[in-house]
């Protein structure tokens, strides 16, 4: 009996599906009245939520990762075509156990802090839910999925991926292969900027205006592909390398939605097409030493000057600063801190462009920004700058929204946000795959105890939950796309890029464990993959504040707008 024959028949399928929905049903039901009763106690009488979430924040962190567990396992389940594929069928009821299984770790946590009563035990003693256990996570079943991922080659959670840009995925994955992917490691392993030829590649395959409509140059349809295409771009190009590829589409996704959602006709008609064409090259700079996740509080000083603003003051991590013409800087307008997010403005920065790992940029009236690169474990090709603005003078035509945007920098910046958070994800399914391909092939190759290190069922069970995983998050990243293209999934963007971030490393440390000791070696590419999933939970919002701040609230403010206290 080869192993592939131990998956579920065609009966047995139906049977478990039908039970993983009866499950997950039950389990909405008792996700959203713990988040209900969550909300409640940590509503103030005065009705905000803010002061009762810090005080329940380990309740608040579980709630966020319950939730997006569910999203995922609906969103899986929502894409079973039964009549399709056995082999896609038993992988998403991988994913959906292990999935309900830990919501309801979770939710017995959450109960437990909250003092109520239990949620799980008639689901965990439900005939249905044992019976689907025992078919859709047993050994046998493991070891099937596991061949069936290895054939697969990480093709993997694409049945959301409409033709159209099947066929972009095709063109963008062949030049990765052929552009990015064979200096992918030198530059990694020596630190250098990213070479000309990739930034080249990606401007003739319009990567730099992806979030851009046609009528400013970009490729943006206004359709419901659009969210998707980036993403297929994005995923495409980490695979091959997220320092010097992948990621550099994230610096425009977050200017142009930023400039959308604020800037001026003149400005949208002057940076638009520059940008798409690639002609200019952006960064992002938020982050301050003394403020990352806490944005409503950053301090760099815009004072006002005859025509425009003088920016004094320090950022930190600004990715890609140094190569960058244009800079999206958010800067404090108004000097009463009590105004808090109300005080922050949004200004593009206009600077010479420049390789090295250092630079100096000096204006003629005596403007100076200087950058220096900060050495990192991963993440390498775009280098990460601490930046020092001395007396930089910004024109009051590169205040995005100019009048009246003044103040409203922190809507704008959180406008682009949401795209960036989406296109992080697919940043991570492109590690993902590539962790999840590179352990493939070595555990086909490598012999251990004179057999196969893939012929061993422990190695089939691991490689079946890190597809697994990698499917779930990929399609879960699709339906988001759909949503965020409908004018919808602020939160479901947040929700997603926590999930597949850190499904990134858990795929990337498994990935690298198969490989034994030559997954430890820097000239192994696992090696590579491993530092860089590691970021992914760093930035565009950090783990825990996506998970309190955004994911968390938005919930809990949900439910209360819909009456939580019937449950
Ligand atoms: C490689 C790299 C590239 C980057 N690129 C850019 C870029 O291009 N532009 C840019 O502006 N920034 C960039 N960043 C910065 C990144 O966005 C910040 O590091 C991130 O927002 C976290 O801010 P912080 O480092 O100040 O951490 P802090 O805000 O100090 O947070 C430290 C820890 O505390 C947690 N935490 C924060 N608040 C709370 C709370 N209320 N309760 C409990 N826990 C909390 C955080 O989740 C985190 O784990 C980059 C960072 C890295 C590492």
């Amino acid at each position: 009996m080869t192993a592939l024959s131990a998956l579920p028949t065609c009966e047995q399928r139906k049977t478990a599906v039908d039970n993983a929905r009866h499950c997950v049903m039950a389990l909405r039901l008792s996700l959203d009245r713990v988040t209900g009763s969550l909300a409640r106690l940590c509503q103030s009488a005065e009705g905000g939520l803010s002061a009762g979430l810090d005080a329940r924040q380990v309740a608040a962190f579980e709630l966020a990762w319950a939730s997006a567990d569910m999203l995922a396992a609906e969103s899986m389940l929502g894409s079973l075509d039964l009549t399709r594929n056995d082999f896609e069928t038993a992988l998403g009821l991988v994913f959906v156990v292990d999935a309900i299984v830990a919501i309801m770790e979770r939710l017995d946590s959450i109960v437990l802090d909250l003092d109520e009563r239990d949620q799980t035990s008639a689901l965990r003693a439900d005939e249905r839910f044992l019976a689907l256990r025992r078919l859709a996570t047993a050994a046998a079943t493991l070891e099937a999925v596991g061949v069936g991922v290895a054939e697969t080659d990480g093709e993997l959670g694409g049945s959301l991926i409409s033709n159209d840009n099947l066929a972009v995925q095709d063109s963008v994955r062949r030049l990765a292969a052929d552009v990015v992917a064979p200096l992918a490691e030198k530059i990694h392993r020596h630190d250098l900027t990213v070479p000309e030829n990739i930034l080249a590649g990606l401007r003739d395959i319009g990567a730099f205006g992806l979030a851009i409509p046609e009528a400013f140059g970009g490729t943006a349809q206004q359709s419901e592909d659009d969210t998707q295409r980036m993403l297929v771009v994005t995923e495409a190009l980490s695979e091959a390398s997220l320092g010097a590829a992948g990621s550099l589409i994230t610096r425009p996704e977050i200017l142009c939605r930023a400039l959308l959602a604020g800037g001026t006709a003149e400005q949208k008609a002057h940076w638009l097409p520059l940008i798409a064409r690639g002609e200019i090259l952006c960064a992002i700079s938020i982050t301050e030493p003394d403020y990352g996740s806490d944005v409503a509080s950053l301090g760099l000083r815009a004072t006002r000057v005859d025509g425009g603003w003088h920016l004094n003051g320090a950022k930190t991590w600004c990715t890609f600063a140094g190569k960058a013409h244009l800079l999206m800087v958010v800067a404090r307008t108004d000097p009463d801190r009590s105004l808090g997010h109300r005080g922050l403005s949004l200004m593009l920065v206009e600077k010479s462009s420049d390789d090295g790992h250092a630079f100096e940029f000096r204006q003629p009236a005596g403007g100076r920004l200087v950058g220096r690169a900060i050495p990192t474990i991963g993440y390498r090709g775009m280098h990460s700058f601490d930046l020092g603005f001395e007396d930089f003078f910004v024109p009051d035509a590169n205040v995005i929204g100019a009048l009246d945007g003044i103040g409203r920098g922190f809507y704008f910046t959180m406008s682009g946000m949401v795209g960036g958070r989406i296109q992080t994800s697919a940043r991570a399914c492109g590690v993902m795959r590539a962790a999840l391909r590179a352990a493939i092939r070595y555990t086909s190759d490598r012999r251990v105890f004179g057999a196969s290190l893939q012929s061993y069922a422990l190695t089939r069970a691991k490689l079946a939950r890190m597809g697994a995983r990698f499917a779930a998050c990929r399609t879960l990243s699709h339906a988001v796309a759909r949503l965020i293209d409908q004018g919808r999934g602020r939160m479901e963007a947040s929700l997603v890029k926590l999930l597949a971030c850190r499904s990134a490393e858990i795929v990337a440390r498994e990935a690298l464990q198969l490989h034994g000791g030559m997954g430890y070696a820097e000239e192994t590419p696992v090696s590579r993959y491993f530092v860089d999933a590691r970021v992914l939970s760093i930035f565009e919002g950090a783990e825990e504040t996506l998970a309190l701040k955004v994911v968390a609230r938005s919930l809990m403010e949900e439910a209360l707008d819909l009456g939580a206290e019937v449950a």
